[in-house]
């Protein structure tokens, strides 16, 4: 199977100036025509470093796609660190200076002699042809190796990679296709759901399931490797199902669908309409319902009560059970419910109430507790939490929570 290796090159990368957003684009590009990136170093302008790292990415693999340092100025290296890592020395192209000049002399203004370098490439390389700006691009090969080195402002790189790269790319990766297939779930940790799914998760086995967190959110990536994409892509939907059945109800979707897009398709789907009363998330799971286009056909209302009055005057909690239970307890994320849905008129409604923290905790009540209710009608269905992880942690998790149990009631 044939590899990519990536070397992004600048000073900016590494002073916290620039995001390093080519290396995201050139794996995204290299995985949709199934070559899998194996490593990616980012360096500065330093020949040295260059060379050193030239020689890592043709250890790892058998592409090497280099950006940046192409300029014109005395700290863009690439082009002599290519040619010492090749062993040849930069030749001028007269070609090249010709094109660079007719660039200057079509924009009315003198080309500067510090452009001339643009117009050396190492010995036995090729140029390649920048029609968005005055550094070309570099193509060469080293012991069954291949190398482009592409401009390192984005719209330029991606010009070049899409038109003059990823042709030949295809070719040289010849019968290999990559098939991803992404499982969203919801309701367990990383380590449990690796748990249940054992050796799967093996390193090495073709297809390789990956698994990443965000916010509760578990990602499971199957990446199935075959000669042709239809086999590929029959391996990755087999383990699909070998997942679900493991999971089961643990999986709330596919792709990038988020809880929320998942929660308000069964809304509207069920012709439902849902209002929330939130205190420590803040209107959080009011934005999350709502990010969706479309939201309007089940969301009504969203009610922050923040503070013991407003969940007095807006929600019609009675003054005595807060006092006898607290702000942050069942019988009051039930009221907050209740009192949502009866003022809303929708089917369902869901209160929160928590201590997000920093302070405000006790022994009883620990940071990070919440109480989350659904009223759908037929009574509330309520459960407490302690999500301990910070401020942000705790509320994102709460409102994703709520969604999950929403759908889970759908
Ligand atoms: P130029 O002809 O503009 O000098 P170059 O090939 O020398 O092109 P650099 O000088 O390294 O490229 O970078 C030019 C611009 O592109 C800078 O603004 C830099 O922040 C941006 N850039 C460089 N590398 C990356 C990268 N990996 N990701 C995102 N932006 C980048």
């Amino acid at each position: 199977m044939r590899k990519a290796s990536i070397v992004s090159i600048g000073n900016e990368l590494l002073n916290g100036q620039t995001l390093n957003t080519n290396t995201l684009y050139l794996s995204e590009r290299l995985f949709a025509i199934g070559i899998p990136v194996v490593s990616s170093y980012t360096i500065g302008d330093d020949i040295d470093s260059i060379v050193r790292m030239l020689n890592l990415a043709s250890g790892d693999a058998d592409i090497v796609l280099i950006t940046g340092g192409l300029g014109p100025t005395d700290d863009d290296l690439t082009r002599q660190g290519l040619a010492k890592f090749l062993g040849s020395e930069l030749q001028l192209q007269n070609n090249l200076l010709e094109k660079i000049q007719s660039i200057f002399a079509s924009r009315n203004r003198p080309m500067p002699e510090k452009n001339n370098i643009q117009a050396y490439i190492p010995a036995g390389t090729k140029a390649i042809e920048n029609i968005r700006g005055t550094a070309p691009g570099i193509r060469a090969e080293a012991e069954d190796k291949l190398f482009f080195v592409l401009p390192g402002v984005p719209s330029e790189m991606k010009q070049m990679f899409e038109e003059s790269v990823l042709t030949e790319l295809k070719r040289f990766a010849g019968e290999q296709a990559i098939a991803v297939l992404k499982l969203k779930c919801f309701g367990a940790g990383e380590s449990s759901v690796a748990e249940k799914l054992g050796g799967l998760m093996q390193r090495g086995r073709n297809p390789l399931i990956n698994c990443t967190v965000h916010y509760g959110v578990i990602t499971l990536t199957i990446i199935a490797t075959a000669k042709d994409k239809v086999k590929a892509q029959q391996m990755a939907e087999k383990d699909e199902q070998t997942l679900r059945e493991i999971l089961g109800e643990l999986i709330y979707g596919t792709g990038e669908q988020t809880l929320a897009e998942v929660v308000g398709a069964k809304l509207a789907q069920q012709k439902k309409t849902i209002a929330v009363a939130e205190s420590c998330t803040g209107g959080a799971l009011a934005k999350l319902l709502t990010d969706t286009a479309g939201a309007s056909r089940y969301f009504t209302y969203g009610w922050v009560t923040y503070s013991n009055t407003a969940k007095i005057k807006e929600l019609g909690i009675k003054a005595e059970l807060i006092e006898e239970d607290g702000a942050v307890s069942c019988r009051v994320a039930e009221a907050m419910a209740q009192g949502a849905r009866k003022r809303a008129e929708t089917d369902f409604a869901i209160g929160i109430t928590g201590i997000a923290g920093p302070g405000g905790g006790s022994e009883q009540k620990p940071v990070g507790l919440v109480y989350i209710s659904i009223d759908s009608g037929n009574g509330c269905e309520t459960k407490r939490f302690v999500f301990p992880y910070g401020r942000d942690f705790m509320r994102l998790h709460a409102a994703q929570t709520a969604l999950n149990m929403l759908r889970l009631k759908l």
